[in-house]
């Protein structure tokens, strides 16, 4: 087989790995030679974020804990001045892909460098991707700037991650990975990284349903998480991420059950026209086929089955479709409005998925 041509940009952040690795923070802090960090939070996460402030002691400049889903504009704004008047110089971010949101869009608008603590799998932390909501329409950005220099992962903190949330960002983190495997500007190395996610994590969600607090599971599903992470970092996004980012803003739906229950039918329309991918997919998560796989995956893991249950309406399936074929975007299989409202209907209603 002969290489095709590629670009790889390189591995994006400095990482810490391990159990009890948050003590490592001040000497990251030091490394950075910053001496104020703005320690960023949601309200459910206060208690995690007064022990980051008690580890950063005098090096803590304050907590902003009112971080939340979608990185709303006036929430940054808010941040920005919570930052100004206590005088930070960097920030700290502990908890999941919203918390990690709002450290980007405030490094977007300052410049202030980015320590951030992991505590679910969404993956944002390895990302250049910046999504923000301002008057109800969300937009995606794509910018170095937005890149966290250093991230901390303590497996430790993922210990709390509700059984729910476990399994939906468990599921979150490996589309990222199967879409990387067939991306329009794929690589061989992100590729190498996307199917180690895939079977990494896929190999311990089960376990983690049943048993939560094993910590060797959520040593291996933290790993899993932060290969997948570089995996959306490093490759394009097609149709799985396109349609729950469409599915998620217009019905208010949350991130990581819609990309739960979206993934096997998106894999299952983008098999015929991706099978080198698919071949990878399947042979990391064990089986013989990926969508079945996935499919079998997500039904093994404490999350809901259907879009249904997500509240979205039935007559929102057409909306849905029509948005989807709106915007062009390079994907494997060309973008057909009726698989593709066949494939929401499915979604919506539990079905399997159909090649
Ligand atoms: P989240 O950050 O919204 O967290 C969900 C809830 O779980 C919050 O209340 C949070 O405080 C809580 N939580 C997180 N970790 C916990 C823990 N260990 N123990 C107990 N509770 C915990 O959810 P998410 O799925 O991580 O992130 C979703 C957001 O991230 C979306 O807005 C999505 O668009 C964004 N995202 C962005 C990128 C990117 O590259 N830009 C990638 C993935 C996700």
């Amino acid at each position: 087989m002969s290489m095709e041509s590629f670009v790889f940009g390189g591995v994006p952040a400095r990482v810490v790995f391990g159990s009890g690795t948050l003590a490592r923070l001040p000497e990251e802090l030091d490394r950075l030679e910053r001496r104020r960090a703005l320690v960023l939070a949601t309200p459910q996460q206060v208690d995690q974020a007064e022990r980051v402030r008690d580890l950063l002691a005098h090096r803590a400049a304050g907590i902003y804990a009112q971080a939340t889903m979608h990185t709303p504009v006036e929430v940054t704004e808010d941040a920005l001045a919570a930052a100004a008047a206590c005088g930070a110089d960097c920030t700290v971010a502990i908890g999941g892909g919203s918390t990690t949101g709002l450290g980007k869009a405030i490094a977007l608008r300052t410049g202030l460098d980015q320590i951030v603590v992991p505590t679910t799998y969404a993956g944002s932390e390895m990302t250049d991707i910046l999504g923000q909501t301002e008057d109800g329409v969300k937009t995606t950005i794509r910018s170095p700037d937005v890149q966290p220099e250093v991230v901390i992962y303590d497996v430790d903190l993922t210990l709390s991650l509700p059984r729910g949330l476990t399994g939906t960002s468990g599921m979150n983190a490996i589309a990222h990975a199967v879409e990387a495997l067939y991306a329009v500007d794929r690589n061989p190395v992100i590729s190498l990284i996307a199917e180690e996610g895939i079977r990494a994590l896929s190999a311990v969600l089960p376990k983690l349903t049943a048993v939560p607090d094993d910590r060797d599971a959520r040593s291996d599903a933290l790993y899993g998480a932060w290969l997948c992470g570089i995996a959306l970092g490093g490759a394009a996004m097609a149709l799985h991420h396109k349609l729950c980012h469409t599915l998620g803003g217009t019905f208010d739906l949350p991130h990581a059950e819609t990309h739960a229950i979206v993934l096997p039918h998106a894999a299952a329309y983008n098999a015929p026209a991706a099978p080198g991918a698919m071949a990878r997919v399947a042979r990391a998560l064990g089986g013989a086929d990926a969508p079945a796989g996935l499919h079998a995956l997500a039904q093994s893991i404490d999350a809901p089955r259907s879009l249904r249950e997500l509240g979205m309406p039935e007559s929102g399936i057409d909306a849905a479709a029509d948005r989807a074929v709106q915007s062009p975007y390079a994907n494997p299989r060309p973008i057909e409005r009726t698989a593709i409202r066949a494939l929401i209907a499915r979604a919506w209603a539990g079905e399997p998925p159909v090649t």
